[in-house]
């Protein structure tokens, strides 16, 4: 399948791996908006959130878990952090494996951010 995400996942591209278990994959974004930045995504290839099914729910369990592992692994647990899924055209989301940004580092402000 000509998925980027799962190739990176099969380690066929190289990526900032910054936490991985059985279900998930947590690298680095190449293109970061702030300080941290990094891509949390299922190890099944899932084209986006609306595409889950009753049988994927344990992937939203792992994701969830994975946040907090990465929030803390990036120094960002205790400052505070944003999580992101877009999905479709308008929510702008380009690559379809389902992946969650956590974005951090920096005051993120009101507004929605992700170019
Ligand atoms: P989307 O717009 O689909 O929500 O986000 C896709 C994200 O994947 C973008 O933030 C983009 O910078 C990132 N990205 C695209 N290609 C690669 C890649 O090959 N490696 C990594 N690490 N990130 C990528
Ligand atoms: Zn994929």
């Amino acid at each position: 399948m000509d998925c980027i995400f799962c190739k990176i996942i099969n380690k066929e591209i190289p990526a900032t791996i910054v936490y991985e278990n059985d279900y998930v994959m947590a690298f680095d974004d190449a293109h970061p908006v702030a300080p941290v930045h990094t891509l949390i995504v299922p190890k099944k290839h899932i084209a986006s959130m609306m595409e889950l099914k009753e049988e994927d729910m344990v992937y939203v369990d792992e994701i969830h878990k994975a946040i907090q592992e990465v929030a803390k692994i990036k120094g960002v647990a205790e400052s505070g952090f944003r999580i992101i899924t877009n999905f479709g055209e308008d929510g702008g989301q380009t690559i379809h494996h389902l992946h969650y940004h956590l974005i951090g580092g920096k005051h993120l402000g009101p507004k929605i951010i992700h170019d």
